[in-house]
Parts: C-alpha cells; structure tokens; sequence
C-alpha cells in the first residue's frame, strides 16, 4: 500500500486552506518491523509537518508586517538574509526581509528586520528544554547522541553545544535568583507574632562532597568542595540544593528561595543540621529569627565510630591501653549525646594525657592519635551547636540528617563524580548543580513555563486526550 501524507493548514477565517505533501510511504506483505513508524520515517515525517507549518506561520507573520501599522502604507523592503533556527525537528533556515520604516511617525532607525526582532534567541525553547533536562541527568554526550538518535535535531548537535545550551539555561536561572543580601530576616517579632499559625518544623540538612577540578594548577587543588543539601516539611516533602561555594556569590539567597518555596515564614522553626563546617556555619545565618543550628549527630557518631577502629586494633600487646581507651570513647559518646559538651572535652582530655604518656606502638596508635587531635577541634570548635541529643530525641525532634547522605550522592555522586575522569571547572559545576536540582525537584517544566509562555503546549495533549 501506499500511504500519502500532507499538511493541511486553514487561516483563521477559513478562506484560505494550503495543502503540503509531507512524506510518501510504502507498505508491502506486513512485517513486524514494518507494522507503523520506523524512526527514520517518524523523524522525516516530524521534520516536514514542522517545515510546512512554519512556511505558513512565517509568512501570516510577515504579511502582517508589510504595512505599517499606523497609516497602513505598504512597507518597501531594503533585500533580506537567511538566519537560521534550531529547533527539536529540524535546523531551521528561514528568510528574514529588512523593511523600511514608514516615514509617517519618527524612527529610531530607517529599517528593521522582524522575523530576527521576533526571533532573538536562535534556539527554540523545546530544544533548550531537553538539552537542560538530560544533561542534569547524564553527561553532555550522551544527551546529544539521544536527541540526535529520536528526534530529527540536524547533526549538528554534539557535546560542546548541548554543554553551552545547558549552562545557558543554568545561568538564566542564576539571574532570576535576586540578589544576595545580608539579612533575610523582615520585619520585627511584632510581626512575625501576627503571622497565622505556622507549619511545623523545617528540617534542613547541609553537607559537602567534593568534585575533581578541571583548572587544576597544583597537586594540592585537584578537587574543590560542593555544598549539598535537602530540606525536608514536616509532611516529608523535600527540595534539594547545591553549589559551588568559592564560586557562588548568593548561597542565602539561594537557600532562602528554597525555604520561602517550602511555605518557610518568619514564625517557623527551621532546624539546620550539619557538619559544622565554618562555610556552612557562616551560610545558614540570618535566614530565619526561629533557625536552631545544630551539629549532626550523624557526623559525631561516624567520627567515634572511626576512632573505636583503631582502639580496637591497637592490638593484644597494648592490652590495657585498649581497654581504656574502648571506655574513654563510650563515655565521650555519652556526654556528647547528652549535650555535656565540658565532660566531653575533659574525656577527650584524659585520653590525650594518656595517649602521650605511655608507650603504644603500631600504626593504629598513630592514627587514633591523629584522631583524637582533631575530635578535640571539632567538639571545641562546634561547641555552641551540640544539643542534648538524648533529649531531643526522646520528644521526636531531629538529630541527624543522616538523609542529607542521600542527598550528596543524589545531588553530585551520580551525575559529577562518578568517572574519575571527569572534570569541572568551578562554574560549569556550579550552573549544572542548579539546572540539576531544579529537575531533580521537578521544577524544570514549570521555570520554562514561566520563561516562555505558550498556550498550546499543553492544549494538543488535551485535545488528544478528548
Ligand atoms: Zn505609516
């Protein structure tokens, strides 16, 4: 058989009707590769439905630009040139006319083109739309290679230009976040008293992972850090973020439109949970009058953990000293659990006098020495954010974002570190995090939405549907 297919296109007003012949197929004894569309054929057949619908478009929008829309004189045209659209089916190349501005009201200029004033991003939002979406989920390549496998994009389509169009939409999105500022606080507590009664209890959770640089200059900066994190309702939905600290320049605001996004009001009690690291410290103020920061209980318990390793390995000749310091370490768990921060540290100092005072040998001694050290800096250091954990966890409160794990491995793990060779510069890493996190959130669609409105996007659906 023979299947025929063409466009038919009516004007609004049903006078004129343009018919385009769009692809021919044939169809012998029925086999099961043969049963529908091949993909050649439906790539073809979506390239020319395509091609005939924008002859048509362009030129009803040309027309309405020969005269002038004041007094209705016929423009005069000054020659013309080709631009060139990309689009999801298909490359583009469309005449653009110069005309001459009417002389019947002042210009600014003699002529102008409208099909290149129309047209001022030469990439069509759908196109923008999937590169951002696949590259947020897999590499550049492969992006590129799946576009130009299912849909008629034109060859012309490889890493380079997915990776460019990707931090576009990344940097787009940079942009509509305000400004940074110093204080997100508004209002007084008179105010906030006002507010109607809030939800219960945001909890977010913020931690690090680190990704592999492409501007390495020395051994020591091969990797630079990634801020992940998640915030989770009381309800149990989550959001999560990230970026790049040494490159972001409104890490608050960020998180602040998150929060703001989740119903976060100035009333509301926001726990943060973290590692206690100075950036992170120094990022979470000022974001909320109600926000408690605290340091993960995750984050201690994985620290005590390590050291009760090499206690345990010190080995039968150090018999005592292993003993002792297997004790030290449950009674340093117990204080901190409970918040006794000084007890804590007094412990920490026992086993330090212990530590330097007796004779231990093997590799372990060493490490568990190196251990201590630095357990007694990040108690001292974090002090203020060591709550009663035995307390808060009695009443249900959170004590560990244990969840933000998840979130460092879904945030960066999965799409930035996971081949070693892999490399980022700061801000590729950085503009990709946030087109990332915004698929990641399911909130990709509804930021094109908003970008580039359009009322037939979802009607076809629905007519299809009925
Ligand atoms: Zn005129």
């Amino acid at each position: 058989m023979k299947i025929k297919l063409q466009v038919i296109i009516e004007t609004d007003d049903g006078q004129m009707e343009t018919i385009q012949e769009v692809a021919h197929l044939e169809r012998g004894c029925l086999q099961p590769a043969e049963l529908g569309l091949t993909l050649v054929e439906a790539k073809t057949l979506l390239e020319g439905v395509q091609r005939a619908m924008v002859d048509e478009q362009i030129a009803e929008y040309l027309a309405g630009q020969a005269a002038c829309s004041h007094c209705g004189k016929k423009r005069l045209h000054k020659g013309a040139h080709a631009i060139v659209y990309r689009s999801l089916f298909g490359k583009l190349k469309l005449h653009s006319p110069r005309l001459f501005h009417c002389g019947c009201e002042p210009q600014l200029s003699r002529t102008f083109s409208p099909l290149t004033e129309l047209l001022k991003e030469r990439t069509a939002p759908e196109l923008f739309y999937l590169e951002a979406k696949f590259s947020a989920l897999v590499s550049y390549g492969v992006t590129a290679k799946l576009l130009e496998e299912v849909l008629p994009v034109g060859h012309e389509i490889n890493s380079a230009t997915t990776r460019n169009h990707a931090l576009k939409i990344g940097e787009r999105m940079e942009s509509a976040l305000g400004d940074e500022q110093v204080l997100f606080i508004k209002g007084c507590e008179r105010d906030w008293e006002k507010l109607p009664r809030p939800d219960l209890p945001l909890m977010v959770g913020i931690d690090g992972g680190y990704v592999h640089s492409s501007e390495q200059t020395s051994r020591t900066n091969s990797w630079f850090k990634v801020i992940v994190g998640k915030s989770i309702t009381a309800e149990g939905s989550s959001k999560c973020f990230g970026f790049v600290n040494c490159h972001d320049l409104k890490p608050k605001r960020r998180l602040f439109e998150l929060l703001k996004s989740q119903g976060m009001q100035m009333n509301q009690q926001v726990t943060f949970l973290s590692d206690g690291g100075d950036t992170v410290r120094e990022l979470k103020l000022y974001l909320n009058p109600q926000a408690e920061h605290l340091l993960d209980w995750f984050h201690i318990t994985m620290r005590l953990t390590v050291m009760k390793q090499f206690a345990k390995g010190l080995g039968a000749e150090n018999c005592e000293a292993r003993v002792s310091a297997l004790k030290e370490l449950e009674s340093i768990k117990w204080y901190l659990w409970h918040g006794n921060v000084f007890e804590a540290l007094e412990h920490i100092g026992y086993m330090e006098m212990e530590a330097d005072g007796e004779i231990i040998t093997g590799a372990c001694a060493g490490k568990l020495r190196k251990a201590l050290d630095e357990l007694h800096t990040y108690i001292e250091r974090n002090q203020a954010m060591i709550p009663n954990s035995g307390e808060r966890w009695r009443s249900g409160e959170a004590i560990s974002s244990a969840f933000v794990e998840s979130a460092v491995n879904q945030v960066i793990s999965k799409r930035m570190v996971k081949k070693q060779q892999m490399r980022w510069s700061k801000r590729g890493a950085h503009l990709l995090l946030q087109v990332r996190t915004k698929v990641l959130n399911e909130e990709l669609r509804e930021t094109f939405d908003r970008w580039y409105p359009n009322s037939h996007r979802e009607a076809a659906r629905v007519e299809k549907a009925a």
